[in-house]
């Protein structure tokens, strides 16, 4: 074991032991009520803050989806058997069951997923918050009575799906388990989730701990590989009867693909390219705080990041020139540190994408105001995957770095005239993910957030999301939603029930009525 980095292995098998995930290897899938190692090929996990070996753990494969989706549907069938009222009950008594637990949660997130250990903690919170906010939703699924022009009475039932497949990234695992998990099982299905192969343990963590506070054995599954083994064989499992897929537009087009084949209806939570737009009016000191959050918070690995900053031509030097200042004085460090506002970006092969984007956006005359390096003054552990707050200018909307997702902490500044060239700049992507309007005039505010095409748009803010509000995409972002009562619908579909209340049938359509 290397010595720079033998405490994070320590520290990481600590927890897994806490978590009774810890054996030769580490026990990376939940399923059927148990903790299994995989049966696959062997998959190495690099720690992000120094870029050495972390963990091993092997792939799940075919065999284990297998298993796990026989168990879902047994899970699912119990969990149904149960009353509306009960199922709300046992949610709510699972989200609590987190409880104790939440700094164990919050360390294993931080170590593997490298983010900083306030968000993580912030992110626990957020998982019990996206349980309890589902459970009171398990018995207020009502369906419906339509006022058919016939003798019938007609309802209309919304029913599960059965076992859903959940396929989720990297960034932000714990956190979107949860978002994925919780309306899923409050609509009455049972899951098979599989995280990303870089972040597999904090999924498997929350599963547990919820099932065994007392949910049916299976209902929740977790399975843990790569895409093109037990990602496909997830896909592409009969037993499967929805797709739920939170990644990159390109993975997810081979989802709805794999769904299509099989007549799967699947939703797609994909990528973005977020526009900021600062009017000369907004208040310079919340735009440019907004700004910052926007984009290097999570190190910008977050969908919703606000990597396009557009600010009106009046405004536009100051505005760059305090954002690079700021940018320059955010404290960037280990996560495990408390005071660490950015961390380093997750993984080698995310981190290379990022400066490589940089590289070629400066080849085309774009030029940086601050960043495009490694932070200076790192602990001397810290000789990971590590990438300073990036601003840069003189960018075209032609050039990839205007146009294509970065998913690290580099923002582009691009200055604009009038509403209208705001408007027309901000929607110029194939994405359509969030966006944000800073201006002290509310006519403007709302004429502009009502003319973006994206699923979410703040006014004077950015990245409030509450599990109570519908999230997703237009475009290559993606499609159907989650959070909220919408995401929630998007775990059920409907069954119409047609009941004859005539004395006599009305139904015959010539035949009947004393016929035969
Ligand atoms: P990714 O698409 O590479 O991987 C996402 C998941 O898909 C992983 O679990 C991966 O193993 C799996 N996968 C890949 N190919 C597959 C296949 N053929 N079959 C089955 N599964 C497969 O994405 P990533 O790099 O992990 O995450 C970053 C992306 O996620 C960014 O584009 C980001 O914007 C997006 N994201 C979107 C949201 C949202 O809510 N819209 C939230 C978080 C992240």
């Amino acid at each position: 074991m290397n010595s720079l980095n033998s405490k994070a292995v320590e520290r990481l098998a600590e927890l897994l032991t806490a978590l009774g995930m810890q054996a030769e290897l580490p026990l990376s899938n939940w399923v059927d009520g148990e903790l299994l190692a995989g049966q696959g090929e062997s998959i190495e996990l690099l720690d992000p803050v120094t870029g050495l070996p972390l963990i091993r753990y092997r792939d799940a494969g075919g065999s284990l989806v297998e298993r796990a989706v026989a168990a879902a549907t047994a899970g699912q069938r119990e969990w149904m058997a149960l009353t509306a009222s009960e199922r709300g009950r046992r949610m709510t008594v699972a989200a609590w069951a987190l409880r104790g637990h939440e700094e164990t949660l919050a360390q294993l997130e931080s170590i593997v997923a490298g983010k900083p250990i306030r968000d993580c903690r912030g992110e626990v919170n957020k998982v019990r918050e996206m349980f309890e906010y589902y459970a009171g939703w398990c018995d207020k699924q009502h369906g419906e009575v339509i006022p058919v022009p016939t003798s019938h009475l007609n309802y209309v039932r919304h029913v599960p799906y059965g076992v859903v497949g959940q396929i989720t990234p990297w960034n932000a695992p714990m956190f979107t388990c949860a978002w994925q998990l919780a309306p899923a099982i409050a609509a009455g299905n049972g899951v098979v989730l599989k995280p990303s192969e870089m972040t597999p343990f904090s999924s498997i963590a929350v599963a547990m701990l919820l099932e065994r506070s007392g949910l049916p054995r299976g209902l929740i599954n977790i399975v843990n590989g790569v895409g093109p083994t037990t990602g496909a064989a997830l896909t592409g499992h009969a037993g499967i009867a929805k797709l739920v897929f939170v990644g990159s537009p390109e993975s997810g087009r081979r989802i709805a693909q794999a769904g299509a084949e099989r007549l799967v209806p699947s939703v797609l939570e994909l990528g973005g390219k977020s526009a900021n737009i600062v009017f000369a009016d907004a208040r310079h000191d919340d735009a440019v705080a907004g700004a910052q959050a926007a984009i290097f918070a999570a190190a910008g690995q977050s969908c919703v990041a606000g990597s396009r900053l557009l600010v009106q031509r009046e405004a536009f030097d100051e505005v760059c020139e305090r954002l690079a200042r700021a940018a320059g004085e955010i404290a960037v460090g280990l996560p495990s540190d408390e005071a660490t506002l950015m961390g380093p970006v997750q993984n080698a092969r995310q981190h290379q994408h990022i400066v490589s984007m940089i590289e070629s956006a400066r080849q085309r005359g774009a030029r940086l105001l601050c960043g495009g390096h490694r932070p200076q003054g790192l602990p001397q552990e810290a000789s990971g995957y590590f990438l300073a707050p990036t601003v840069l200018v003189d960018v075209t909307e032609d050039m990839a770095i205007a146009q294509e997702e970065v998913f690290g902490p580099v923002v582009v500044v691009m200055p604009f005239d009038a509403e209208e060239d705001a408007v027309r700049l901000a929607n110029a992507t194939r994405f359509g993910l969030a966006g944000a309007v800073w201006t002290q005039d509310p006519a403007r505010a709302h004429r502009v957030a009502s003319r973006l095409r994206a699923g979410t748009v703040w006014i004077n803010s950015y990245k409030a999301i509450n599990v109570m509000s519908p999230f997703g995409g237009f475009g290559d972002s993606g499609f159907g939603r989650s959070s909220g009562v919408e995401g929630l619908k998007e775990y059920t579909v409907t069954q119409s029930v047609w009941v004859e209340t005539a004395i006599s049938a009305s139904v015959a359509m010539g035949y009947g009525n004393g016929v035969g």
